[in-house]
């Protein structure tokens, strides 16, 4: 049934970019056709020489080490969902209930988030009180939280919203840290509509964080009460590591799929019969049906520079940051610090060189051999690019000398690793979610044409796929009868 792209009795289609997006992308247009018996010519054309973009898992020594995403939310159900259509149910691991907690550098020392404080509400009163992260005014202010007018906007950037509400201390200290760092972005830009739109909608519907969390509470009982820094209860990984669902997807999406790796894509050119030739910029191109772009929203840009001009500026103009993760394995013993929390977050105020550390082998079982651990320390983003100038044996350099300031890690480590991710993170700023309508309606013009990513509607790998096959849908829409 399936023919190749240059069997035009079939329909041609091609995803352009190999990572979670379009896989899923490549395999909703696959299992579609296979069930309808639409005869299906699928190319995936990765420009790397491997798929799932930043999703890698490595073994290093005993280590099991993920260089890039370690965990998704399961509240927004479509990665699970996938991995359960994959039939790696039984690989789903949930974090490790011990020492589901974080850290937050305050004056130069590692000090719990108050339990109960996830991103920027608290459930707990009390351990906002005895923590020594806020002073007695800061928690003053936050406590005044409950009777801050509501001034319900459309978008607002998290800096205004946390300082508006929270107050600037609680803002700098948690908020700061705990969701700038997630996105790697400035908070000042960063548009909460397009990241958090929970808290916009507690504020719209109760008037206040502290009476919504109330409410929330109440009737979830408190089941994690004890949790702090994000929803560490709604996060889960694969037992051997998330490479596993980049290589089912891959074995998976080859049943249907002509998978090419090592092949850039330079251009798409419309032809005049509402058709598309790919052009692979070494004199060679390709004739589609349909194509799905799933690449970085500035690759995009450029590959429809001459399809579409106002599509390629609106694409063009979403930032992206860039950042550095620094893998490092050490036996407990050379720590003076316990590292019995999933991580350090790390306010922009302390004025350091590194933006969180992961303790990945707190969070999972089997990701550092007993009596070790493994640190994933995170450099750069919107608000420290020039460290990323630095070359990776200096970046090697200062994690070791920020990992023994802030947790007394001395000597030397089992292992480390960095790994780049040079523009991989979208900076949504305020007002994204308009431009991204603006894509939408533009996109819409042109028939067999989707884009799917992390660009546009959702950062984490659950939306990432929801993106993929939302847009291997829209294609669909165009899929020829079966003969
Ligand atoms: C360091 C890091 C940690 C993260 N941690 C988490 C986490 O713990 N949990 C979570 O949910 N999310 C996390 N994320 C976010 C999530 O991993 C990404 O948003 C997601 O993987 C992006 O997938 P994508 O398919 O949209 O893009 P990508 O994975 O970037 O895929 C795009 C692909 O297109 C290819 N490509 C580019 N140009 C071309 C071209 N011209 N022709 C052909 N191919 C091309 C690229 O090589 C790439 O493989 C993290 C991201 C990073 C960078």
């Amino acid at each position: 049934m399936n023919g190749t792209a240059a069997d035009s009795s079939a329909w041609r289609v091609a995803v352009v970019g190999g990572g979670i997006s379009g896989l899923a992308a490549a395999l909703r247009v696959g299992t579609a056709c296979h069930s309808t018996g639409a005869a299906l010519a699928l190319d995936l054309l990765e420009a790397g020489d491997r798929l799932g973009g930043p999703v890698h898992t490595e073994r290093i020594g005993e280590f099991l080490v993920e260089t890039g995403p370690d965990m998704f939310v399961t509240d927004k159900p479509w990665a699970v969902e996938l991995v359960e259509e994959l039939g790696l149910g039984d690989e789903l691991i949930s974090t490790d209930p011990t020492h589901r907690r974080s850290l937050v550098l305050h004056r130069g020392r590692p000090q719990p988030v108050p339990p109960g404080f996830t991103l920027m509400s608290t459930s707990r009163v009390w351990p906002v009180v005895v923590s020594p992260v806020l002073s007695p005014w800061g928690k003053l202010r936050l406590a005044w939280e409950r009777f801050v007018p509501a001034r319900p906007v459309d978008d607002e950037s998290l800096a205004s919203f946390g300082r508006r509400r929270l107050g600037n201390e609680a803002f700098e200290r948690l908020v700061q840290p705990l969701v700038g760092g997630i996105y790697t972005a400035d908070p000042e830009k960063l548009s909460l509509r397009a990241t958090l739109p929970r808290f916009l909608d507690m504020e719209r519907r109760h008037g206040s964080l502290t009476r919504a969390t109330a409410v929330q509470a109440a009737k979830s009982k408190q089941e994690n009460a004890a949790e702090s820094g994000a929803r560490y209860g709604l996060f889960v990984s694969l037992r051997n590591g998330l490479g596993t669902l980049v290589d089912a997807l891959e074995s998976r999406v080859g049943e249907f799929a002509d998978v090419r790796r090592s092949t850039s894509v330079a251009g798409v050119h419309a032809e005049d019969d509402g058709t598309y030739r790919l052009d692979f910029g070494v004199g060679t191109s390709r004739p589609y049906d349909a194509v799905v772009l799933a690449v970085p929203t500035h690759v995009a840009s450029s590959l429809v520079a001459n399809l579409d001009a106002s599509l390629a500026e609106e694409l063009g103009a979403i930032e992206y940051a860039s950042s550095a993760v620094v893998c490092s394995g050490y036996p407990l013993s050379q720590s003076e610090h316990s590292l019995e929390a999933f991580g350090l977050v790390v306010p922009r105020v302390e004025r350091r060189n590194v933006l969180a550390v992961s303790v990945a082998s707190r969070k999972f079982p089997g990701r550092a051999p007993d009596g070790h651990a493994l640190l994933r320390t995170f450099v750069g983003g919107a608000l420290q690019p020039e460290l990323l100038e630095r070359s990776d044996d200096e970046l090697l350099a200062l994690v070791r000398e920020e990992l023994a300031g802030i947790f007394g890690v001395r000597g030397e480590p089992t292992f480390e690793r960095v790994v780049r991710y040079p523009r991989a993170m979208p900076q949504y700023h305020v007002g994204h979610l308009d431009r991204v309508d603006r894509i939408e309606e533009r996109v819409a013009r042109h028939r067999g044409l989707a884009l799917a990513g992390s660009g546009y509607r959702g950062v984490g790998l659950p939306d990432c796929v929801r993106s993929g096959q939302l847009a291997a849908e829209r294609l669909l829409q165009s899929v020829p009868a079966p003969a």
